[in-house]
């Protein structure tokens, strides 16, 4: 199939790009990550993830999308966990539209190897955008690759970044 792979950031990318290719599917990437602050810290890891990309024969685009909008779709709720699914629902959204619009079978997102994100409302978000865009999500637990993936990236001489992305996670030091 041909897959449109959310990507958060390189290291995450390393082993589900690896595993999806394992399983025969013809991959892109697309980097929609609008939740990530300051801003100089999202381009930081863009940066990295086009570099690793080029070195993995992987296309990939970045979306613009700003951090007021990102803002905004989250203030319904600036708690964890509410916070997070609302983050992940306007994330996997995006990737759902970007995927329809380039005419890729499915979607599935790089947020799905991390044990520090939360996995079932992970899942949750890509159902509804699945739903609402009318585009399929491919789920696959990339979790038991975790620790392969920080071993690629560190292979790889990767950044990796010590908060989640946003200015909450950044002040609560996660
Ligand atoms: S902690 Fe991470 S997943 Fe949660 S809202 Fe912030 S950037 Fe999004």
């Amino acid at each position: 199939m041909k897959v449109l792979l959310h990507s958060c950031c390189a290291p995450c990318a390393t082993y589900p790009l690896h595993l999806l290719r394992c399983g025969g599917h013809l991959v892109q990437g697309v980097f929609i990550n609008p939740n990530i602050y300051p801003e100089g810290e999202e381009a930081k890891r863009w940066d990295v993830y086009r570099d690793w990309a080029g070195t993995a024969d992987l296309t990939v685009v970045r979306a613009d999308v700003s951090h007021r909008e990102w803002l905004d779709a989250v203030s319904g709720d600036l708690e964890k966990p509410g916070r997070c699914f609302l983050c992940y629902r306007f994330r996997m959204r995006k990737a759902a539209a970007a995927a329809k619009a380039e005419g890729f079978d499915c979607f599935t997102t790089t947020l799905l190897i991390s044990p520090y994100q939360d996995h079932d409302a992970v899942i949750r978000a890509m159902e509804e955008a699945s739903d609402a865009e009318g585009v399929p999500y491919l789920y696959q637990d990339f979790r038991p690759g975790y620790r392969r993936s920080r071993e690629m990236a560190r292979g790889a001489h990767l950044y990796m970044q010590k908060y989640c992305g946003c200015e909450f996670s950044l002040r609560e030091g996660l």
